[in-house]
């Protein structure tokens, strides 16, 4: 099967769909119009599907009628609250816009959809279609995972992308690495509790500032001290907050910090820590304190052996030209992680970088170069279909 020349000949209807996605962006869990649509394109291709009732996840199942493994391919479905100013004539009117190319990864899935239906008798095992929503609040993934998207039509495999200028590599070039692709995410809030007093008689309150002041100092120690400098992690506290006036004492100070590290165990072993600290500074100084871990998102992390597979399966394709072996993880986080959690596979980058006048992801000028998205279309594709035909085993 020749994904790489049907893909070309199915250039125009991928970016007609990137582009009438686009003109409809939706943020969130739920997106009425962007799910109207994609139900509506896997109809017209005879795919039948899943809606998930929690949120507008929707996953696509395409059966052979043969029995074999099952390879799940996903694309993010949402948009950002970002006034476009991309002056295109699809722009969205409406205050969201898909800045972050969400609106390609869809489209590219229904047309490798559209390709894997064509070679639907070659192949054994299924093909799970998911489509997610809400990744940009890192919930998505969560909700359809919580409401048993995981056990549907359970993956051998999982295979993921994302588009836009997200590493220096031209547009049609494939970003890829082994092991952590992209880190974990924590977002951290810490309510110290003191006393009030006035700012001239301290003596009468507990200082909730004083003791917010050691505290990030020696939150700030536990990552020099106790990782190794061979691991990696980033602690950063982003935001203080209290008092009102110059001389009053205040009963309360918050801050909120963010944790990013790529390995679960530093993750869980450093969540830890700064609750210990946290809480046996503030004993020092006579506050108490709560602490809240808003959100707790894994690594993105390719298995070695899939990230090999996508490795050879683009310079088969495309050449070695096409792909970029990444010397180090990138810091962003992706809620795809909780697929890759769940089953080996790989998650690449895409470029799409325009030649000219192009603005990274989230500008509301982002743009992209439409003329590469078949490659997306015939890797997603490519990978599938040599993973049900191919005798592949993902060590985990
Ligand atoms: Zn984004
Ligand atoms: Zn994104």
């Amino acid at each position: 099967m020749d994904f790489r020349t049907r893909a070309l000949e199915a250039l125009q209807e991928t970016i007609d769909r990137r582009r009438a996605l686009h003109s409809i962006a939706e943020t969130g869990l739920f997106l009425p119009k962007t799910t109207e649509y994609i139900i509506s394109e896997l109809t017209k291709l005879g795919i039948p599907y899943k809606r998930l009732e929690t949120c507008d996840g929707i996953i696509g199942i395409i059966d052979t009628g043969k029995a074999g493994k099952t390879v799940a391919l996903r694309a993010d479905t949402d948009a950002l609250p970002i006034t476009e100013e991309t002056g295109c004539d699809y722009a969205c009117k409406t205050g969201n816009m898909h800045a972050c190319g969400h609106d390609a990864h869809t489209a590219m899935l229904l047309t490798a959809a559209k390709l894997l239906l064509e070679a639907k008798d070659k192949m054994s095992g299924k093909i799970k279609l998911i489509f997610q929503p809400a990744e940009e609040l890192c919930s998505g993934a969560f909700a359809m995972a919580a409401e048993g998207a995981l056990d549907y039509e359970r993956a051998d495999a999982v295979f993921a992308q994302h588009v836009g200028w997200l590493y220096d590599a031209p547009a049609g070039t494939v970003c890829i690495k082994r092991g952590a692709m992209m880190s974990a995410q924590n977002m951290i809030k810490i309510t110290v509790h003191g006393k009030g007093s006035h700012g001239a008689e301290p003596q009468n309150g507990i200082d909730p500032i004083v003791t917010v002041s050691n505290l990030i100092l020696s939150l700030q120690t536990i990552i020099s001290r106790e990782i190794s400098p061979f691991d990696n992690a980033v602690f950063s506290v982003c935001s203080v907050h209290a008092g009102s006036s110059y001389n009053i004492v205040p009963p309360d100070t918050v801050i909120q910090a963010t944790l990013r590290t790529y390995s679960r165990q530093t993750q869980k072993f450093l969540l830890e820590r700064i609750k210990t600290v946290a809480e046996f500074v503030c004993r020092a100084h006579r506050a108490e304190c709560e602490i809240e871990i808003i959100n707790d998102l894994p690594a993105t992390y390719n298995n070695p052996d899939a990230a090999d597979f996508i490795c050879d399966l683009i310079k088969r394709l495309y050449g070695e030209d096409s792909l970029v072996i990444m010397s180090e993880p990138s810091m962003v986080s992706e809620d795809v992680c909780v697929f890759l959690d769940d089953a080996p596979g790989a998650f690449w980058l895409l470029s799409t970088r325009p030649e000219e006048g192009a603005y990274k992801n989230h500008n509301p000028k982002f743009n992209l170069e439409e003329s590469v998205l078949h490659k997306g279309c015939t890797i997603m594709a490519q990978a599938a279909f040599e993973y049900l035909t191919g005798d592949i085993e993902f060590e985990k």
